[in-house]
């Protein structure tokens, strides 16, 4: 996958800015808050997957303008092809060579990127609701049915909490809620199903990717967490049956809760180095290492499921890396195009020739 060119009107704080690609490295270099990440959110959002800031769509139109367009030209393995994303106020316009789309879902698919941003540290620093995040989006950037079964698994659980709640004014509900317990439990064996499968394959990749980073001295593992100590080779039927009997078992904790206490939306990823969690002994180092192995091993993941390399965003990732991790991670990307961001270019250049492009006040230099 390579980018052939960025085009952004009124994007964040970068009124006009054309930006033609090298099919190598891309160093976005220049002082804080002049733009660098704003460039490499525009790309990212052209995957057709939300903004790795959370951000809502009125918040990327530039102050005091009313429109924001991002138009990215690139090439996957077999033509050129053109996204262009319009924001408008509470409206967005998606153009998928001149297809005009109905939502930005339908994009899933034909650009694909891994973004590394400091952000991506709360991978392994915060709860666990950042990890599901991190597996979900993953997931449906490869397999866009999987969407599909996870807001399905989401409208479940809502009904059934909103049961749960109302059980002490009628407990006529008490059969309704069975009902939901099947459809949510077929849901959640379908969702949890993925997740086996995909961290089972992110596990391979990312342990041999730390390796490298730590030059073989610490050792990462990597494991889907979740209430019951599973076979993780389950198929969903047995999944589903699991689902469904811990649904019964919590019924009464569930009752006193007003909510649903287990499930997919309770999983976890555990991430251990050396046989510690990384979380809780992680230095800042080991943890940015743990995140990149992640990012770097779901790159690998996209390669794998779709024959495309993904393009590598990655945001100030060199801060916190000592010189050799820098080298280890600067050598693994060198069969990808990449757009990295960063204040002093110096560091990245030593490894690696391309482009080098400073911005100063949103504005190309
Ligand atoms: P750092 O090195 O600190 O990470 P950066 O170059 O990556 O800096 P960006 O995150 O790209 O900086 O942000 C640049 C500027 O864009 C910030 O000052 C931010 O306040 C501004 N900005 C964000 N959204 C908008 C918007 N909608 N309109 C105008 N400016 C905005
Ligand atoms: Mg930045």
């Amino acid at each position: 996958m390579i980018v052939n060119s960025v085009d952004l009107k009124n994007f964040r704080n970068i009124s006009s800015l054309f930006l033609e690609a090298d099919t190598g490295v891309n160093v976005i270099y220049g002082e804080n808050a002049q733009g660098k990440t704003n460039i490499l959110e525009a790309i990212w959002l052209t995957t057709g997957l939300k903004s790795f800031r959370m951000s809502k769509d009125a918040e990327f139109i530039k102050f005091s303008e009313e429109t924001s367009k991002i138009t990215l030209n690139f090439s996957d393995n077999i033509r050129k092809k053109e996204t262009q994303l319009i924001f408008a106020d509470k409206k967005k316009n998606i153009f998928h060579n001149g297809v005009n789309l109905k939502s930005s879902s339908e994009l899933v698919g034909s650009f694909y990127a891994v973004i590394f941003s400091p952000d991506h540290l709360s991978l392994i620093k915060n709860g666990p609701a950042e990890r599901r995040k991190f597996l979900d989006t993953a997931i449906c950037q490869i397999k866009p049915s999987y969407a599909v079964s996870l807001t399905n698994f989401k409208r479940s659980l809502l009904q059934r909490n909103s049961i749960l709640k109302d059980l002490h004014l009628n407990s006529d509900l008490y059969d309704i809620l069975e009902q939901w317990d099947i459809q949510l439990a077929k849901y959640s064996a379908l969702v949890v199903k993925e997740r086996l499968n995909y961290i089972e394959s992110l596990s391979l990749f990312s342990k041999e990717i730390y390796s490298g980073i730590s030059e073989d001295k610490e050792k990462l593992n990597i494991k889907y967490s979740l209430t019951d100590k599973i076979d993780e080779n389950l198929t969903v039927e047995e999944l589903y049956n699991i689902q469904l009997r811990n649904l019964k078992n919590s019924i009464k904790e569930d009752v006193l809760n007003k909510s649903t206490t287990v499930g997919p939306h309770r999983d976890d990823i555990e991430i251990s180095l050396n046989g510690v969690s990384a979380r809780v002994f992680g230095s800042q180092g080991q943890q940015r290492s743990c995140a990149l192995a992640l990012k770097l091993g779901e790159s690998e993941i996209v390669k794998q499921k779709t024959g495309e390399i993904p393009v590598a965003l990655l945001d100030d990732v060199m801060s916190e890396l000592d010189e050799k991790r820098q080298d280890f991670v600067l050598n693994r990307i060198k069969d990808r195009q990449v757009f990295l961001t960063c204040c002093d270019p110096s560091q990245v250049l030593r490894m690696c020739n391309g482009k080098t492009f400073l911005i100063k006040g949103g504005k190309l230099k």
